[in-house]
């Protein structure tokens, strides 16, 4: 017997006219925030008879336990069982509790995966909202959301740090790793159609990703297959088929479909965009972006940072100075938010030569991705062990030091065609 959810049991408003509502530090009672401590959410299909529907479990201290604005570890576990659910569904479920707990007033969310930021206001606090109602808050809109494919579901709320860290690196980022790896070796090339996203216009009015086989969203967390899941479980919702029968650039990734669906779907305030630019028509970015990819003018080359790095760019720029400058919605060429698979992709930014254009990570996310962007640039270009041509933060953190290591290095960078 499936029972439909109207009301949802928390002591605040539930609406989406709250969703964008900011909560400044001065107002927060408790915050969560994935780039700095352990932090995730996750979405795992179960047996029916493992799930005990509507249970809500919160292990660890509650809001009320924690001092007043401190920062906290939490990790939110939906488990979800029925008989026409398929694991491709996790990470669209998944990717939806940003809007289900947007509508709690006095609670921001931002981002995605393991990169969450979760506030909650003093307000909302005082009022009597807990740990728990962030598990209520989940359990009913996926049981109203996604009734036809959900027949139980469980959700467990950790805020212990220890639990928090074990689960992130023993369960959560090894399924986020499986779930990555399962498109594998698909191309753009073989299929025959695209999607769009537009999860984000909450936030982004005139936002829309185009997700490919080779290019995932840029929050990381919608690869071509959850888009396809997606527009399988909501034809009418956030993705759209985008065809691509009629190629206008093949090297800059123009395509006519795309250019009718962003116009479509920004409601006319974008016409073009390119699939594989950072220069002509680039895809948008709205604020979610794992990384932000941009131009280094004196090496001829890009450097990547990620949200996680908190220290300076060789382009005199943090992640949060170049984000305030990318996101939004609006094209900015030469600079743009992508997600981490995209940075190993063959197609990434493949209209200005690829790859080869990088100069610069910070290291953990170099040690992250060293593996594929080795593979990808020996079948490229013939090079090996290209990881190590590029700089980080313990060797170079301006143009002129970065300048010096990379012609020590012979980076690729040097000699090819100006940029701008
Ligand atoms: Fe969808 Fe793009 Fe937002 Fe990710 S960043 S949820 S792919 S619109
Ligand atoms: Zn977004």
């Amino acid at each position: 017997i499936k029972i439909k959810i109207t009301k949802i049991d928390i002591p605040v408003s539930y609406a989406s006219a709250f969703e964008g509502e900011i909560i400044r530090k001065a107002d927060m009672q408790i915050e969560a925030d994935g780039s700095r401590v352990d932090c995730f959410e996750f979405v795992q299909m179960k047996d029916l008879n493992e799930v005990e529907d509507h249970k809500i479990t919160v292990v660890g201290k509650d809001f009320d336990e924690f001092e007043v604005g401190e920062k906290i570890s939490m990790g939110i576990i939906a488990h979800v069982a029925g008989k026409a659910m398929q694991s491709d569904f996790e990470s669209v479920f998944e990717r939806k509790f940003h809007s289900f707990l947007n509508c709690i007033e006095g609670l921001m969310h931002t981002g995605q995966r393991d990169l969450i930021r979760v506030r909650v206001s003093k307000d909302t606090f005082n009022q009597g909202f807990r740990a728990k109602h962030i598990g209520e808050v989940i359990y009913a809109k996926l049981k109203s959301e996604y009734d036809t494919v959900i027949d139980k579901c469980e959700v467990f709320v950790y805020t212990d740090a220890d639990q928090v860290n074990d689960l992130r690196h023993n369960l959560v980022i090894p399924t986020f790793n499986a779930r990555d790896a399962r498109i594998g070796n698909m191309t753009d090339e073989s299929v025959d159609e695209f999607y769009t996203c537009i999860l984000c216009q909450a936030f982004s009015p005139s936002h829309v990703c185009i997700v490919t086989p080779e290019r995932l969203g840029l929050c990381g967390a919608v690869s071509w297959l959850d888009a396809k899941a997606t527009h399988e479980l909501q034809p009418n919702g956030p993705s759209q088929i985008v065809r691509k029968d009629h190629c206008i650039d093949e090297v800059v990734g123009r395509y006519e479909e795309v250019d009718e669906a962003v116009k479509k779907y920004s409601q006319g305030a974008l016409e073009h965009v390119t699939l594989y630019s950072i220069m002509e028509d680039p895809m948008t970015s709205c604020g979610c972006f794992e990384c932000i990819c941009g131009i280094e003018p004196m090496s001829n080359g890009v450097v990547i940072v990620n949200r996680e790095h908190v220290g300076m760019t060789p382009i005199g720029m943090t992640f949060s100075e170049l984000a305030s400058m990318t996101g939004g919605g609006v094209q900015t060429p030469g600079f743009m938010g992508h997600g981490k698979h995209f940075i190993a992709s063959k197609k990434f930014m493949k209209a200005e030569g690829g790859l080869e254009r990088l100069v610069w990570l910070p290291k953990k996310l170099k040690d992250e991705v060293a593996d594929a962007i080795n593979k990808t640039a020996k079948e490229l270009y013939n090079i090996d062990n290209f990881a190590d041509m590029i700089a980080d933060e313990t060797i170079a953190e301006d143009g002129e030091t970065l300048f010096n290591f990379l012609t020590e290095k012979g980076h690729p960078a040097l000699n090819m065609e100006p940029m701008m």
